[in-house]
């Protein structure tokens, strides 16, 4: 089944059962000043669930293009490493706002997936949220009875609060939830150890696509919980993973949502994919970041440096360096997938074909001027080797390098290497160390799916980088 496809079985369905189909809303926030990009689908329903205004259906879904890179869910450095975290993802949800609860929530998710979609039902598990003493919330019993009439018992998991119960942030609407967990091993893996173990192992064959949201409970501005008299439901499934599991593949990146844009990679820098680690994380991170870039352009939200733009410009930038290191482009590169991209994602997100010379353009100009820095960087790192005294550099400088002109530890590393020398990483490493605690001190981060900011300064978000998995650094300054 094409993704295509795919995306209109998911709204049909929802249609049949008297919802009514919305727009995507804008990638990009623009007016809500306590967050930049939609991370969920339930975003631009919030003062619905607030009791702020009303929806003009109580059935509502849709496909949301989501961005989760900053603030509580930031998947950034999982991007390329992992097959199943994008930065910009299609999530597809169902609503309920004080009509259906936990019985029709369930029970059609359960018939989209088996009988609509056919997914087999010995691969799927179930999770339910366990309870919390010290919160004096019960077991989700009610979900569980739903379950039991439709899956093994066995397959219904508890979960603990910190991935069963959702909170929009320190107050509003909550409750428990309830995910759906794909296998997708091979039978003869699936002998060896049982799914149940792997679910929320963060297991790349064993992933969550679904997760139903059961809003029952406002919390109070004193911490304490009390029983909405509306209660709703929020749902958000993940469009690529339902397209891998429907798909038959083992990564996000081998559905039809990804492989045109993967050829074309190959295509444009002369590599291949699935033969050497590293080239394939960086065509991953290439083929996720010109999405996430492109639908942001699309939105209206151009490169820039300050705010939303800035996290964009990184975003493109981490793309640009990926391709220069492990692809071996120095020249602009990037741009020439957007053809691809629209033809693929076009007719679901017609702003991409209006916009798509803008967000040609855009891609060209950034990728050129990134890479004359990457140039000015070179130069620099020349004349730190021709300068050393030994065969190592300090680590001071390549952080200046790295602080100053975006340029890489990775890359300064590589290409010291090459030249026989090396760098000093503990002095990196505690320049690093003093920068994240000059951040930490001056600036705040997003916690929540709303934060209130608590005083009317601005944060500028002054970037992330790493090429690794293990360093995560996210930087906020106070302007
Ligand atoms: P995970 O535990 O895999 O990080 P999550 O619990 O953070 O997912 P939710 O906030 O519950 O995700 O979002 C609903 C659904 O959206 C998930 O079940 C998943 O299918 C999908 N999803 C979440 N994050 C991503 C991502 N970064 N890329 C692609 N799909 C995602
Ligand atoms: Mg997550
Ligand atoms: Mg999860
Ligand atoms: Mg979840």
């Amino acid at each position: 089944m094409k993704s295509s496809e795919i995306r209109s079985k998911f709204l049909d369905f929802f249609q049949s059962k008297s919802h009514e189909i919305v727009p995507s809303a804008p990638m990009v926030i623009k007016d809500d000043p306590t967050l930049m990009f939609t991370n969920a689908g339930m975003n631009q329903f919030k003062e619905y669930f607030l009791g702020n205004s009303t929806p003009k259906s109580e059935r509502i879904a849709d496909t949301q293009k989501c961005l989760r890179v900053s603030g509580k869910h930031n998947d950034l450095e999982e991007v390329g490493m992992d097959t199943y975290h994008h930065t910009m993802f299609e999530m597809l949800g169902n609503w309920s706002f004080g009509n259906y609860f936990k019985k029709e929530a369930i029970g059609w998710a359960w018939e989209l997936l088996t009988e609509v979609l056919g997914i087999d039902k010995d691969k799927l598990y179930v999770t339910i949220f366990e309870g919390d003493k010290a919160e004096g919330l019960e077991r989700d019993q009610e979900a569980y009875d739903h379950w039991k009439q439709l899956i093994a018992e066995d397959r219904i998991l508890n979960g603990s609060k910190h991935d069963n119960f959702w909170e929009m942030g320190d107050q509003g609407p909550c409750g428990p939830c309830s995910e759906i967990h794909v296998d997708i091993r091979s039978a003869e893996d699936r002998a060896k150890i049982p799914g149940a173990d792997l679910v929320n192992q963060d297991h790349p064959q064993v992933v969550e696509i679904w997760n139903l949201v059961f809003m029952q409970f406002n919390r109070k501005a004193d911490g304490s919980l009390e029983k909405l008299p509306a209660r709703h439901v929020d749902t958000g499934m993940g469009f690529e993973r339902l397209c891998m599991v429907l798909q038959d593949k083992q990564s996000n990146y081998d559905t039809d949502v990804f492989t045109p844009l993967i050829r074309e990679i190959e295509t444009v820098t002369k590599t291949s994919y699935g033969k050497d680690e590293k080239v394939d994380i960086a065509i991953r991170v290439i083929a996720d970041h010109v999405r996430a870039v492109a639908f942001s352009i699309a939105d209206g939200q151009l490169p820039s440096n300050t705010g939303a733009g800035y996290v964009i410009r990184r975003i493109l930038r981490r793309a640009i360096r990926y391709g220069f290191t492990f692809l071996d482009k120095k020249e602009p590169f990037i741009f020439r997938l957007t053809d691809t991209l629209v033809k693929q994602m076009g007719t679901a997100f017609p702003e991409l074909v209006s916009e798509k010379n803008l967000i040609t353009n855009v891609i060209r100009e950034e990728e050129q001027s990134f890479l004359r820095t990457l140039d000015q960087g070179l130069v620099l790192l020349e004349n730190m080797i021709t300068t050393a005294k030994g065969n190592e550099i300090s680590g001071q400088k390549v952080f200046e390098l790295y602080d100053t002109y975006g340029f890489p530890k990775d890359l300064t590393g590589l290409i010291l290497r090459e030249r026989g020398y090396s760098y000093n990483e503990s002095e990196f490493d505690s320049e690093l160390q003093k920068q994240k605690e000059r951040s930490r001190a001056a600036g705040k981060v997003e916690t929540g799916d709303w934060n209130v900011l608590a005083d009317d300064s601005e944060e500028e978000f002054i970037g992330y980088d790493s090429l690794e998995a293990n360093v995560k650094i996210t930087r906020y300054r106070k302007v």
